[in-house]
């Protein structure tokens, strides 16, 4: 044998191992044109789609998916070949002639003409169904959850993100998006928890707001091989909605506590508020040292007023002598009340029995001056009573008695004071003493 001869039947053995590791093999080797038609098959794909290569030859990859497979995959395709570019890993589904469904990996590069034009691509595909299926589960899953998940590397980029997170960020796009440029105000938060993910310690959950909507994140670590942390998993939990109604929530709450605490007539504070106002009073007023008094106030012959002019005329005096109760207070801390039907509670802490009545006086004098006709008083007038009376502190400690006890012999002692000063002829101010009472005013 010359020595042509022996190199003509060595590359006939070379292309007979060719033909061997092409066709004979656990990867499908293609080729497509441009408009993606396979061109050119090895037989493996027989054992991968069921169907002899001649049947193959003219379709394209799409023939052999499930409709919305096609229309998956036909999505992540159209921009590898719009960028002519190389790649891997593409996974799919694909329906054998039998029916049952193979799981491909697909990889493949570009191939130009002389022109330098895309004349198709050249490619393998692996039938990796034992595991494809878990990871188009897994896709899935990651893609159609409504929590917005996402990859930060250590620059700040984003480096994937799901379907909510792009709904998130709107129209901002995934590899031009970067943390610091995209939130700079919580950039260092992330900063931060890059920082603790080294130090091997726990990341905080936070609170962040972004274009109007609230989210509750939790970031945990991504590393590589060696453990060095290469990124951050974060989770964008919407809680917008469930801030909304707290905030409605503690407005009404707000409106509530209005309710509970006011009268719905003159808009004072009611007596259950007012009583418990006035145990926090005697409380204070105990540790203090300081005196408390009260001042009872009860119209002059409303019953008659109502009797003469109406109901509706009854109520609009109540609510007049309710505004110039409160305006007659001039210190803050000086709390007034609608206690009963015509009674209003008036606590003055820190304040002793001389100038408790001299308020009072002050009060009965501001009505009076309103000149309000009331013919059905021997005045004519629309007047008030009011009994007052002061806690001495000191005296009472040593009594040790509970507080609501304290509350109400005050005002008992408010109250027999104010009966005293309607026995009187009414229209004044009358002050309790410890057994006595003294009479001022009119
Ligand atoms: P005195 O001078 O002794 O206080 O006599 P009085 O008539 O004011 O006292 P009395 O307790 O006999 O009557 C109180 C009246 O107050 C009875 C009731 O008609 C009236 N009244 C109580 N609450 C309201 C209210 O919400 N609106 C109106 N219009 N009247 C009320
Ligand atoms: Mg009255
Ligand atoms: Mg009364």
């Amino acid at each position: 044998m010359n020595n042509e001869k022996k190199r003509l039947n060595h590359r006939d053995e070379d292309a007979k191992h060719l033909f061997e590791l092409l066709h004979n093999n656990s990867d499908w080797v293609w080729e497509v044109d441009a408009q993606g038609r396979y061109t050119w098959t090895s037989d493996v794909v027989t054992e991968l789609l069921g169907v002899p290569p001649e049947e193959v030859i003219g379709k394209t990859p799409f023939d052999f998916m499930p409709p919305g497979e096609a229309e998956r995959v036909a999505g992540a395709f159209g921009a590898i070949v719009t960028e002519k570019r190389a790649f891997s890993g593409l996974v799919n589904r694909n329906q054998r002639a039998d029916g049952s469904v193979v799981v491909l990996e697909t990889s493949g590069i570009p191939l130009f003409d002389e022109q330098g034009e895309l004349r198709g691509y050249r490619g393998i595909d692996r039938n990796i169904s034992h595991l494809g299926e878990r990871v188009l589960q897994l896709e899935t899953i990651y893609q159609t959850t409504p929590v917005a998940l996402c990859m930060i590397d250590r620059a700040g980029r984003l480096v994937m993100s799901n379907n909510a997170m792009a709904k998130l960020l709107g129209d901002v796009q995934e590899t031009e998006s970067h943390f610091q440029r995209l939130m700079p105000d919580y950039w260092p938060f992330f900063i931060s928890d890059f920082a603790l993910a080294d130090r091997g310690e726990p990341l905080p959950s936070r609170e962040l707001s972004f274009r109007d909507r609230s989210y509750d994140l939790q970031a945990v670590p991504v590393k590589d091989a060696m453990d060095t942390v290469i990124g951050l998993s974060v989770t964008w939990v919407d809680i917008t909605e469930r801030r909304h109604a707290e905030h409605k929530l503690a407005s009404a709450n707000k409106v509530l506590q209005q309710f509970a605490q006011h009268d719905h007539l003159t808009g004072l504070f009611n007596r259950r508020y007012m009583d418990e106002c006035l145990l926090a009073e005697i409380a204070r007023s105990l540790e203090d040292g300081f005196p408390l008094s009260v001042c009872l106030a009860d119209i002059d012959y409303f019953k008659n007023y109502n009797d003469n002019k109406g109901h509706q005329a009854g109520d609009d005096c109540l609510r007049l002598v309710a505004r110039t109760l409160a305006v007659s207070h001039l210190r803050s801390g000086y709390n007034v009340s609608r206690y009963g039907g015509e009674e209003f509670l008036i606590i003055l802490p820190g304040t002793n029995l001389a100038q408790a009545r001299d308020l009072a006086e002050g009060v009965r004098g501001n009505i009076s001056a309103l000149n309000v006709p009331h013919n059905a008083s021997p005045t004519g007038f629309l007047t008030i009573s009011i009994g007052v009376a002061t806690l001495q502190a000191g005296q009472v400690q040593s009594e040790g008695k509970p507080l609501h006890m304290i509350a109400s012999g005050l005002i008992h002692r408010a109250d027999t004071a104010l009966y005293a000063a309607k026995k009187q002829g009414r229209n004044q101010v009358v002050s309790a003493l410890e057994n006595s009472v003294r009479v001022s005013g009119a």
